[in-house]
């Protein structure tokens, strides 16, 4: 059993108590044991957080973009140290599988640092002539920004909110999930050791009314959720008081489109990778897999023999493909649509329960499961599950396969699986999703705009349009 000191709030480029005089536990999923406690902020203790990022954030934003560049570099290179420490961590927080918090989640986080980190020097207005006189925009920091996270990828998600954030000149209050709230207080140790100036990046703890609170804060300029479609409504609502800036990463239920003449090898391991990799918890996840009848019992054969190959177990076992959920509820709620796509008339062809064996009992352990006959209108085919339950739908034509997997509130990710590259790109450019695949899935090299359409989300995370939603712009006309 591993068990850590109380962990409190880190605010002012120090480790502070929190005023509440609350804690909750944090639970290892795998196991059930508690990790440890951690303090849960007060409204007061936003309030100084806020404070000290005010504070905090107009000596960064006076340095120039090459000084916070280099700053940013140090944390990326310290973030690259701990690697096995932090991804260790991760494991206990998640339940994910160690062989792959070890080579994705901090490589991500870091690898995301390290990009704006470069970009940080080149963020720069524009001029314009206009005959007596001329023009320039300054491109300026919003200010204090709130970063409020989801628990599935907690260091990858605090690095790519605070990685852009921090490299344009804000300040940054962090809400960690309250699933999940280890990672980003070590993130926060690493921005100070890396001379991140105190104050320029804290994290407070605890539930939905922290977010909250965050949200309708005066003095934060925007708030950059990723979580749920429910919190992301409420997170709108909050912010229309002080009309705050809002970027919003929220759930999928993406489509995977696979055509008779894909390669199925290849298309077979994207729908692992778009299905159970991270036991499911993953937003893009393209859980609606449409394939084309005709080649639905070959894709099927070779899917389901990998999956069933599969090793659930102990997430620090380096040979463990699948983990635990994130808690004995989540599962509750995956075992619940398993449930009801047998109810709806799916069929089941692999896995459908919980796992048990290997000292997996005390966890919250779901074979990955796969539905075939499946059919819209039924629960599994239109909620986003999070977990690893995958539907398998079968299409005859393009067009109507393109129309199907439109068919859905959310619009967060698709996959395209076939050798003609017209129709690739022909269907891509129909599909209604803010990230596309085509012979591929779930990739998100940090160069490439990540977000949502529809009910996906708002805003994107990554690449140089990051830079857009955390800065503004100031039009400045000169008379000569
Ligand atoms: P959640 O919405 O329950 O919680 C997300 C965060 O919001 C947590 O930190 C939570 O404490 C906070 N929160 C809750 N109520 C709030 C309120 N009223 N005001 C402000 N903050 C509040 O989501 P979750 O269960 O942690 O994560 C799972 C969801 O996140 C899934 O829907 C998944 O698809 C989505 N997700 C999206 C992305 C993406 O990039 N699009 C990535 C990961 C997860």
């Amino acid at each position: 059993m591993t068990t850590l000191p109380v962990q409190k709030l880190y605010i002012g480029g120090e480790y502070v108590d929190a005023t509440s005089g609350e804690t909750f536990q944090t639970v290892n999923p795998a196991t059930g044991e508690v990790i440890c406690e951690i303090q849960i902020a007060s409204e007061a203790d936003v309030d100084r957080a806020v404070e000290s990022a005010r504070a905090g954030q107009k000596i960064w934003a006076a340095m120039t973009g090459a000084e916070r560049g280099r700053i940013l570099n140090k944390a990326v290179a310290l973030l690259r140290e701990h690697n096995d420490e932090l991804a260790k961590l991760e494991v206990l927080d998640t339940g994910k599988p160690i062989q792959e918090a070890d080579c994705v989640d901090v490589v991500s986080g870091a690898d995301c640092i390290e990009y704006f980190a470069g970009v940080a020097a080149s963020i720069h207005g524009d001029h314009y002539d206009l005959g007596s006189a001329f023009a320039y925009t300054r491109r300026e920091p919003l200010g204090v920004c709130a970063g409020i996270g989801a628990w599935n990828y907690p260091i990858q998600i605090a690095c790519w909110k605070s990685g852009p954030a921090l490299a344009c000149g804000n300040a940054m209050v962090y809400k960690p999930s309250e699933m999940t709230p280890l990672t980003a207080l070590k993130l926060a140790e690493i921005y100070t050791e890396a001379g991140v100036p105190a104050g320029v990046f804290n994290v407070v703890n605890g539930f939905g009314p922290v977010g909250a609170a965050m949200t309708m804060h005066k003095d934060i300029e925007k708030v950059s959720l990723t979580g749920s479609v429910p919190t992301g409504k409420k997170i709108i609502q909050g912010a229309a008081e002080t009309l705050k800036h809002v970027t919003l990463e929220l759930g999928g239920k993406s489509p995977l489109i696979i055509f008779a003449d894909s390669n199925l090898d290849n298309a077979v391991s994207a729908a692992l990778m778009a299905n159970f990799y991270t036991q499911g918890e993953i937003c893009s996840n393209g859980t609606r897999v449409f394939v084309e009848e005709s080649i639905k019992d070959a894709f099927l054969d070779k899917l389901v023999s990998r999956t069933k190959a599969m090793k659930i177990g102990d997430p620090m076992d380096p040979e463990t493909h699948v983990g635990s959920l994130i808690s004995a509820d989540h599962m509750d709620k995956v075992l619940g649509y398993i449930e009801a796509g047998k109810a709806e008339g799916a069929t089941l062809v692999t896995g459908g329960g919980r796992y048990l064996e290997n000292d997996c009992d005390k966890g919250s352990f779901v074979e990955p499961t796969i539905f075939t006959d499946c059919r819209e209108g039924m629960k599994i085919v239109e909620e986003e599950i999070f977990g690893p339950v995958m539907s398998v739908l079968t299409f005859t034509s393009e067009e109507e396969v393109i129309k199907r997997a439109n068919d859905t509130e959310m619009g967060l990710a698709a996959g395209v699986f076939t050798k003609d590259i017209q129709r690739g790109h022909r269907v891509v450019a129909q599909l209604q999703a803010g990230t596309c695949w085509i012979n591929n899935y779930n990739i998100t090299p940090i160069e490439m705009p990540f977000g949502g359409y529809k009910q996906s989300g708002i805003g994107r995370e990554n690449s140089l349009a990051a830079i857009e939603h955390y800065t503004q712009i100031k039009s400045v006309y000169v008379e000569l």
